[in-house]
């Protein structure tokens, strides 16, 4: 059976140039790039190729790239080094709507001595701007936004919110993780202190992120250890996935514009396929604003998980925005944020597409989640009610 992979902002294909470019690294090229011999020399020298191709994508200088494990280890670590450099600020900001390595951490914080705001979204997943003018103070330290949601694909107003947030002087870090390789970022023309992002979510491979810190941010390091990184990130470089990471990275900047056209393309096509054919289905989420690749769509009355084992058996692969709890099933906190009626949360679905779909993939799903969703209602007591009221 063919895998119709669909999930690609759970995780994405490593693209067969990014493998190539890591194998001599778990090969020959073993030598730490810290040694002081030349065949460690070689390889801090294709280090610093990727921290040039990292940075060239977000424009920013090398000099502000720093590797991580992972997109959770830079938002962790950029957290951290904002309360640490400014230990008289005991107050913290950020939405409702943040993926767990932000917002457990905040959860934590807020037990932990911290005054915490979360911003809240409207129905379209949209951030409450005046909410956050109105609750920033000179005693917040820092102000924590995501780029983009992993869950509906809506694009915050990075911009504006980081002219916002410098006006008051707190620091402003993003979790850009989502948005890496989908759009376009330059840090040259937006006011950010701190940006992360991980390797796996644009066809890099797992277990390796980045951190930028903008020339100037105060900044005191999570992992302490020896000198790598320039002093900010203990630890030896996971060195093939760093050469991966740059790889992804050269690759992004050229198939951004396919994203953008191709693969938007698509995903309107399944969206607007769905509506058509399915009725009661809801797009969660601001249309106008989203990356390219993500639709968030929910069939009334039946659950996610149902509809996820059935495309699991055709080989179709996406995720639901309801997880079982203690044996009930939860809408996300992003769903609930936006305030999705419960009969329209749990039946959710995630679609996202990358530049490895195809319009045949697209069709196939077209043609079979209508007969799915169907079968599955007429199964539903609650679908049979909604019918008989109309
Ligand atoms: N932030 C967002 C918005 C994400 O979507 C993810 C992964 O799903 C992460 C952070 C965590 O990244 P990683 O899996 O590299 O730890």
């Amino acid at each position: 059976m063919n895998v119709i992979y669909v999930d690609n902002n759970a995780t994405t294909k490593v693209a067969p140039e990014v493998f190539e470019a890591m194998l001599p690294y778990l090969q020959e090229d073993y030598g730490n790039p810290s040694s002081m011999h030349t065949f460690g020399g070689k390889v801090d020298r294709n280090i610093k190729e990727a921290r040039t191709s990292v940075a060239s994508l977000l424009g920013a200088a090398p000099e502000e790239i720093v590797f991580t494990s992972s997109g959770t280890e830079s938002d962790n670590t950029a957290i951290w080094a904002a309360i640490q450099s400014n230990p008289d600020k005991k107050h913290i900001i950020t939405s409702r709507v943040e993926h767990p390595a932000v917002k457990n951490l905040f959860e934590y914080l807020s037990k932990n001595g911290y005054r915490v705001t979360f911003i809240p979204v409207d129905s379209k997943g949209r951030l409450d701007m005046d909410y956050l003018y109105e609750n920033l103070t000179d005693n917040t330290a820092i102000v924590t936004i995501m780029w983009a949601n992993n869950e509906s694909g809506v694009i915050f107003p990075i911009e504006k919110i980081s002219q916002i947030v410098k006006e008051r002087g707190a620091v402003f870090h993003t979790d850009a993780v989502q948005a890496v390789g989908k759009i376009q970022i330059d840090l040259n023309k937006i006011d950010v202190d701190m940006l992360s992002l991980s390797g796996h979510k644009l066809h890099g491979p797992k277990g390796v992120g980045a951190l930028y810190i903008r020339k100037g941010t105060k900044f005191s390091p999570f992992l302490i250890g020896g000198h790598q990184e320039s002093g900010r990130r203990g630890g030896t470089e996971n060195v093939a996935s760093v050469v991966g990471l740059g790889k992804a990275s050269e690759l992004a900047a050229d198939y951004m514009e396919e994203e953008n056209t191709r693969v938007k393309q698509l995903r309107n096509k399944l969206e607007s396929e769905l509506l058509k054919q399915i009725p009661n289905t809801i797009i969660n989420g601001d249309r106008e604003n989203r990356l390219p690749n993500t639709t968030n769509v929910s069939f009334e009355y039946v659950e996610g998980e149902s509809i996820l084992l059935m495309m699991d058996e055709l080989g179709v692969c996406a995720s639901s925005g309801s997880a079982c709890t203690s044996g009930s099933l939860e809408p996300s906190h992003v769903l609930r944020a936006m305030g999705v009626p419960f009969t329209a949360a749990h039946g959710s679905i995630r679609f996202s597409l990358s530049i490895y779909n195809t319009e045949e993939e697209i069709d196939f799903i077209i043609e079979k989640l209508p007969p799915i969703i169907k079968r599955l209602r007429e199964m539903s007591p609650f679908w049979q009610g909604s019918e008989a009221t109309g």
